[in-house]
C-alpha cells in the first residue's frame, strides 16, 4: 500500500490494460482520479462504466474477444496510436506560461465527474442506505419483546421447510379483457398460511430492463386441501407466454430469498 500510495500520487497517466473480460473492477483507476491522473484502459471493470471522450481515453470496443492474438495485435497498436498521437502531444503542448491547458481541461472534467460517483463516500453511503441501516433496523425489530418476531420468522421458516414440497399448481388460465390479460391459477398450499407466501407472475427482462413481476390477489378460497384461485390483471404489452407463476416465501421485513430458498415454478 506505501509503494501504491507512492505510485498513485506521482502518475499522470494510469494505463491498465486488462483483456476483458477480467478486469474485477479496476480500483486504481479511480485512485487516480483523486490526485489527478488521467485513465487509458481497457473498456472493462468501471471504466466501461466511466469512460467519456472528455475524461480519459479508451482501448477496445467493450466487447470480449477471448485470446484472439490478433485482437491482441490490434489493441496494442491502437494503446501506442492513441499514446503517440493524441495523449502524448496533449501533455506536453503548453501554453505561453508552461501549462498544458487541454491536460488540465480533462482532468478538471475527471475530477469533477468521476470522483463524486467512484468513489469511497459513495460507495459506504450506498451500503449504509440500502443495507446497513435496513439490516440494523431489523435487527432492532427483531429482538425487541422477548425477540418474538424472530421466533416468529423462525417458526414461519419451520413451517416452510416442513410443507412445501406438498405445494402444487393447476393450470393457468389466461383471458383477454380490453388491453389486459386476466391471468388465474389454483394454487394448493397444503396447510401453509396464504399468508406465509407471495405468488406472482414472472418474466424475463426486455433488452437491459428489469425482470418484470406482478403480485397475483387471492380471488377466491375454493374448499378442497386448500385451494386457492390467485388472479392477476396486467397489460397485454408482451406475449401471454412470457409470464410464469411462482410461488414464494413471503415474511414481512424478511429478505427473500437470502433467509428463504424454496420457489416454485409453474410448469405447463
Ligand atoms: C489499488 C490497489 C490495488 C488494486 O489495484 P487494481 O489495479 O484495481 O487491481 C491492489 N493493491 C494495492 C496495494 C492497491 O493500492
Amino acid at each position: 500500500m506505501a509503494l501504491a500510495e507512492q505510485l498513485v500520487q506521482g502518475v499522470d497517466l494510469w494505463i491498465n490494460t486488462p483483456r476483458r473480460p477480467w478486469e474485477a473492477c479496476g480500483t486504481s483507476g479511480m485512485k487516480v482520479l483523486v490526485n489527478g491522473g488521467l485513465n487509458l484502459s481497457e473498456l472493462d471493470g468501471w471504466w466501461a462504466e466511466a469512460y467519456r471522450a472528455e475524461v480519459g481515453w479508451a482501448i477496445g470496443d467493450g466487447q470480449e474477444h477471448g485470446d484472439d492474438p490478433n485482437w491482441d495485435a490490434q489493441e496494442a497498436a491502437e494503446t501506442y496510436r492513441l499514446l503517440e498521437e493524441e495523449i502524448i502531444p496533449c501533455f506536453y503542448e503548453r501554453d505561453g506560461r508552461g501549462i498544458p491547458t487541454a491536460w488540465i481541461a480533462r482532468k478538471r472534467t475527471s475530477m469533477a465527474e468521476l470522483t463524486p460517483q467512484f468513489s469511497t463516500n459513495r460507495m459506504l453511503r450506498e451500503y449504509v442506505d440500502r443495507l446497513y441501516l435496513k439490516a440494523a433496523q431489523n435487527y432492532h425489530k427483531r429482538s425487541a419483546d422477548g425477540a418474538n418476531e424472530s421466533v416468529r420468522l423462525c417458526h414461519w421458516r419451520e413451517l416452510l421447510e416442513t410443507y412445501w414440497q406438498k405445494l402444487y399448481f393447476g393450470r393457468l388460465d389466461v383471458q383477454r379483457e380490453g388491453d389486459k390479460y386476466i391471468m388465474t391459477v389454483k394454487v394448493y398450499l397444503d396447510k401453509l398460511d396464504p399468508k406465509a407466501v407471495q405468488v406472482q407472475l414472472f418474466a424475463e427482462p426486455q433488452g437491459d430492463g428489469e425482470s418484470e413481476i406482478h403480485v397475483m390477489e387471492v380471488a377466491e378460497a375454493t374448499g378442497t386441501e386448500n385451494g386457492i384461485l390467485y388472479r392477476a390483471s396486467i397489460p397485454d404489452l408482451r406475449p401471454a407466454e412470457h409470464y410464469t407463476p411462482r410461488i414464494i416465501p413471503y415474511f414481512d421485513g424478511a429478505a427473500v430469498p437470502l433467509e428463504a430458498r424454496q420457489i416454485l415454478w409453474y410448469e405447463s
